[in-house]
């Protein structure tokens, strides 16, 4: 099959595949369940389709690109080059990443994001402890 791919599409894939390599929701996933929580993932059906879906605690968790979704950190920045593809693209992504929220928190669901950045060595034990007391203090919320 003759390689159609633009250069850009090109290296957005390899980044996706890459990316699959170390799931960092999987990082996520296994901690959860570790502590005993139980989930759906990819659930297609709700908005943005969702990494990992608590049902029991109306809850829903996305795990974030700091890249891919422009996180107010260091680890984003503009590419230098091909800027007409990335800005569009990127944009996108922080739109729609809006709209899906919105959408979710309409429908009752508590909406989590981590982000990559805060799945590194050295303060991810810190983030996932909090991410445990937010998945339990947004039950409350609903029982109130
Ligand atoms: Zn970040």
């Amino acid at each position: 099959m003759a390689d159609n791919h633009s250069k850009e599409q090109r290296s957005y894939n390899m980044s996706r595949i890459r990316s699959k390599d170390n799931k960092p929701e999987d990082l996520v996933r296994k901690y959860l369940f570790s502590k005993g929580f139980r989930y759906r993932k990819n659930v297609r059906k709700l908005p943005g389709c969702p990494d990992i879906v608590l049902s029991k605690y109306k809850t829903v968790i996305f795990v974030n690109g700091c890249f891919w979704h422009k996180h107010d950190c260091p680890r984003f920045v503009w590419p230098s080059s091909n800027q007409d593809y990335w800005i569009p693209k990127i944009t996108r992504n922080v739109e729609r990443d809006i709209i899906n929220h919105n959408l979710l928190r309409l429908q009752g669901w508590n909406v989590i994001v981590v982000w990559e950045c805060e799945l590194k060595k050295s303060v991810r034990e810190n983030r996932l402890e909090r991410l445990i007391k937010e998945i339990i203090s947004s039950q409350h919320e609903i029982s109130k």
